[in-house]
């Protein structure tokens, strides 16, 4: 195991934003994840990190601890009963090709989870979703490492208490999880999810299987969200927000066209939607702004700063909160 120092992670962010970690390490084997620990035991003041394909971070600074770059490799199929099969993803596997590993083994479930950036291991912690399925549908078990004591631990599916982009380990226990592999149930009997913008006109007159929606859905996601290879972001920023009943009677009053979706007690609103209203499509401050196609997704035109990224995201909250009186919460993690 080696520690380097003063590493650049503008490489291993997908907004490309220069950021240096104060010390840094690959774990390729859960084997060598002893001396790491043994290694940040002595230096106990020491923030730790774990970055997987840093499609979800905002470094607004350089990280003043030690970044644990998670690189376990390996892909499974455990088995199947008689509703499903079982496969096995370690941590540093890439999601997409993962996914696409699945449909290449004759498997469905995440077909529309396709082209989400990052790893296997990431996918738990804010519970990836989009196009009408989240992680947590197909999630069977997530094998994790204390980082204060080392042991493995199994977390059943209700045990990682997924929620709407959220989990136990983003939220509980932020930090102390290291996931090492996720194992997901895959429906032998596959019901297609299509209901999504888009999604049923892409498919139309196709034969449906799991690859052809999984091409569907590619399609789609590379016509409306920016490539990070050619302009830095981490996709949607902010969380769609969920407002009370009342609250939102009195915004449909005010806001006829107002979109809103019934989620749980409450009623999820489109941060896209919000922000557009408030005038940021397209607009940019320095290299920092909001991409022309798509509100929700914040961008580095090249040579932005995570300070200014960070800036710029927050001008956007607060115009949202006066316009709305609806508070933004970002998706990504705010790394200072
Ligand atoms: C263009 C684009 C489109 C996107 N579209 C979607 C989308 O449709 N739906 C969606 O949900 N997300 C989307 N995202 C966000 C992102 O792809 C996901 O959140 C993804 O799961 C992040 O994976 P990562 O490996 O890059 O995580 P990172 O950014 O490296 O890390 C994210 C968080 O997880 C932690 N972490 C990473 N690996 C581990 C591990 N092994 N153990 C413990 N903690 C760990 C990190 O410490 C950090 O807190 C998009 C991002 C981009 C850039």
């Amino acid at each position: 195991m080696q520690i380097r120092e003063n590493v650049s992670l503008k490489a291993l962010n997908t907004f490309g934003l220069e950021a240096k970690a104060r010390y840094f390490c690959v774990l390729r084997k859960l084997g060598g994840v002893r001396s790491i620990m043994q290694w940040a035991a002595q230096h106990p003041d020491l923030p730790v990190m774990f970055l997987g394909g840093g499609s979800n971070l905002l470094l607004v600074d350089d990280f003043p601890g030690l970044v644990v770059h998670v690189r376990l490799l390996q892909r499974e199929v455990l088995g199947q009963d008689q509703d499903y099969v079982y496969v096995r993803g370690a941590a540093g596997e890439n999601w997409h090709d993962f996914v696409r590993w699945t449909i290449e083994q004759g498997f469905a479930g995440l077909e529309n989870l396709s082209l989400i950036p990052g790893t296997v291991g990431a996918a738990p912690m804010q519970n990836i979703g989009a196009y009408g399925v989240e992680a947590k549908d197909c999630i069977y078990e997530v094998q994790a490492l204390d980082w204060r004591t080392g042991e493995i631990r199994e977390f059943s599916q209700a045990e990682c208490q997924f929620g709407y982009r959220d989990s136990y380990f983003k939220s509980v226990e932020p930090g102390r999880w290291l996931i090492v592999t996720v194992v997901f149930r895959l429906p032998r009997q596959p019901q297609w999810k299509m209901d999504y913008a888009g999604v049923r006109e892409q498919l139309e007159g196709k034969t449906l299987n799991a690859r052809v929606i999984s091409d569907a859905i590619m399609n789609i996601r590379r016509s409306k969200l920016p490539d990070p290879v050619e302009i830095g972001n981490a996709g949607s920023f902010f969380k769609n927000p969920v407002v009370s009943p009342l609250q939102w009677a009195n915004l449909q009053a005010q806001y006829p066209a107002i979109p809103g979706w019934t989620h749980g007690e409450g009623v999820k609103l489109s941060a896209g939607w919000l922000i557009d209203q408030c005038g940021w499509k397209g607009q940019r401050d320095g290299d920092a702004g909001t991409y022309d196609k798509h509100a929700l997704v914040l961008v580095n035109h090249g040579n932005a700063t995570g300070q200014q990224v960070w800036a710029f995201a927050q001008k956007i909250m607060a115009s949202v909160q006066e316009k709305f009186g609806v508070g933004l919460e970002a998706e990504p993690n705010i790394i200072f």
